[in-house]
């Protein structure tokens, strides 16, 4: 291969087979820099040596596919080139054959200034052959298979799952595909095999695994493709710890496998400490968290600080902290705190910003002191404190923290930027910051559905203790204010830095309860029959206790990678609007195929 040629192979002859990265013609002797996947070599033909070869060497050009036959030699010390492992050695011809020639290539995979992304997305082949997509499409593949390894090697079985199904339970918009057999029916492409895998566990395989593709036909987000790969897993009979180690340990082996250690077991937070502490369920623990400093206060000063503030002291005063933000002007600081600066954060009168420490400290230096060591504030931290206007709008707790939250993600990215933290990835050194969230609400308030709605999906089982809570209440699916809010799930997240990297839970395993939560959605018998019937039939026979979750494979090659955006790792990516440019789908159809899948496009 063109990577694998040292100085201890010199006078071995050696056949080399690859791309013309470079030609240089200098008369007498042209070098081709010869590449595959592996790396480049020097090649030299030499018009003395060997005439024909050097004449054939002559109408080479960029991406052209050759083998040469010849001689390794060891270069002489001013030539080595020491940015490339083959560097002190080159590969004097012999024998030269033109395998293949190329048109011209929209670009070049050696250039360094890249095209526009449509640009490479179309010629995805040229773009592919590229060193960093070369790097990347290698790290999925050795990520994947240490999870494989990993996973097989506790005894998962891997199996697969059908892609021509029927709805499944996540609740986003389906793929469908037309029955031609049957007009007028379709086919769902899977969101996830959820349902396929909780029959699995009825069906007697205990520990299941698959690195597979789900789909979801959602408004894309710059960090969403339409088909995903998901690392899915089930147990029967697990503990939320057993699924956990088993998360733990794959995701150990995977990031290995890309040079990195990680530390576990991961720490664990409840939904409500996440929310409270992080403003969002997906905390990046390389910031600090934001301290509540009423509890740095006696019952007195706080009624006086809040009187003087006009804040509401029954929620969160939130401290904020940006570790060493560096230099940063009272003016700036100021402008922090300025209505405006933040709005789209803050929303009108929401927060109240205190922003200006030496202001603060000189107005109220008690209070300041208590605050500054209560919440750990060094001298070149950027701080400030979010309180709730006490006559600003209705609000909850809950969304005034959201709002901290935002704002202290805000404040990282512009004031955290030269903190260490933050650095790109792609360092061995990298600081990543596992944790798992559990205890997620069971229900969601649908606003514009006005109900409730399984906040994971709605096999997702809930805390014992809440149990008679749901009994109290199942006949509220459509009371905002029910206590269905409250109600506790055994649902997990594991977040790394900031991202969810993935969910799950221990599912229903007992019909009667089964039923409980389709009436507290506010689901008829016959709806649930009519919508997941087969698998409620399933539960029926002997379901074991089981639970598992499912980890987006895509994001943690990403990360892992250092990239910034998915479609940089994944081989053939479609674009925002859902679209492969390189095979130009998708496409209308002919009107003999809609004729025989019984289908009338009705263009509105
Ligand atoms: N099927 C779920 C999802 O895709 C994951 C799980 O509960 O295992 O989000």
């Amino acid at each position: 291969m063109c990577g694998a040629l040292r100085p201890s192979d010199a006078g071995k002859r050696a056949v080399l087979m690859g791309w013309v990265n470079r030609r240089r013609d200098l008369g007498s002797i042209v070098f081709i820099d010869l590449r595959d996947r592996t790396g480049v070599t020097q090649v030299v033909v030499n018009r003395e040596l060997n005439a024909p070869a050097h004449d054939k060497a002559g109408v080479l050009r960029n991406e052209y596919v050759i083998a040469v036959i010849g001689t390794v030699k060891q270069r002489d010390r001013d030539t080595v080139n020491k940015n490339i492992p083959t560097g002190e050695v080159e590969l004097v011809v012999e024998e030269l054959r033109l395998l293949n020639e190329s048109k011209q290539p929209p670009f070049l995979p050696g250039e360094t200034v890249l095209p526009n992304e449509e640009m490479r997305l179309k010629y995805r082949y040229i773009d592919l052959r590229r060193d960093a997509m070369q790097f990347n499409i290698e790290m999925r593949h050795k990520v994947s298979k240490a999870i494989r390894d990993y996973l097989c090697a506790e005894g998962f079985f891997e199996i697969e799952t059908p892609f021509m199904t029927r709805s499944t339970p996540e609740g986003a918009r389906d793929y469908l595909v037309p029955s031609r057999v049957q007009p007028g029916s379709f086919y769902a492409l899977p969101q996830s095999p959820q349902m396929f895998k909780q029959i699995l566990m009825i069906s007697g395989f205990d520990k299941y695994f698959q690195i597979v593709r789900c789909f979801r036909d959602e408004d894309l987000r710059a960090d969403r493709q339409p088909e995903f790969t998901q690392i899915d897993l089930e147990m029967s009979y697990p503990q939320t710890d057993t699924v956990w180690a088993v998360v733990e340990g794959f995701l150990t082996a995977a990031f290995k496998s890309a040079g990195h250690e990680i530390k576990t077991s991961f720490p664990r937070m409840s939904y409500d400490e996440s929310i409270r502490r992080y403003g969002n369920d997906k905390p990046d623990m390389r910031l600090p968290a934001m301290a509540d400093v009423r509890e740095a206060m006696t019952r007195e000063e706080l009624d006086d600080f809040a009187t003087k503030f006009k804040i509401r002291k029954d929620f969160p005063v939130q401290l904020i902290r940006i570790p060493k933000a560096g230099d940063i002007s009272g003016t700036e600081r100021r402008t922090i705190g300025t209505y405006g600066a933040y709005q789209h954060v803050q929303g009108p009168s929401f927060v109240q910003l205190m922003t200006d420490p030496k202001r603060f400290a000189k107005d109220y230096p008690a209070i300041s002191e208590k605050i500054i060591s209560f919440a750990k504030v060094d001298a070149d931290d950027l701080w400030l404190l979010a309180a709730a206007k006490s006559e600003g709008p209705d609000q909850t707790a809950q969304h005034f923290c959201e709002k901290c939250g935002f704002l202290r993600l805000d404040l990282a990215q512009k004031y955290a930027a030269k903190h260490k933290a933050f650095e790109k990835t792609g360092d061995p050194a990298k600081d990543f910051r596992f944790l798992w969230v559990s205890d997620f609400p069971m229900f969601d308030w649908d606003k514009s559905e006005k109900r409730w709605n399984p906040a994971h999906h709605p096999f997702t089982t809930l805390h014992e203790e809440d149990m008679a809570k749901l009994e109290a209440n199942i006949d509220s699916a459509h009371d905002p204010n029910s206590p269905l809010g409250e109600i506790r799930a055994l649902a997990y997240d594991v977040v790394l830095n900031g991202t969810e990297l993935g969910s799950g839970s221990i599912r229903i395993h007992r019909q009667d309860i089964q039923r409980k939560i389709f009436q507290a959605l506010g689901m008829s018998d016959e709806e649930a029959r009519a919508r997941f019937g087969f698998f409620l039939e399933a539960l029926e026979y002997g379901t074991p206790p089981h639970g598992g979750i499912a980890l987006g494979l895509d994001r943690i090659v990403m990360i892992l990678a250092g990239a910034d955006s998915l479609r940089e790792v994944i081989p053939f990516p479609k674009t925002a609007r859902a679209v492969d440019l390189m095979v130009d789908a998708p496409t209308p159809v002919s009107d003999v195929q809609l004729r025989e899948l019984g289908i009338k496009v009705v263009k509105s």
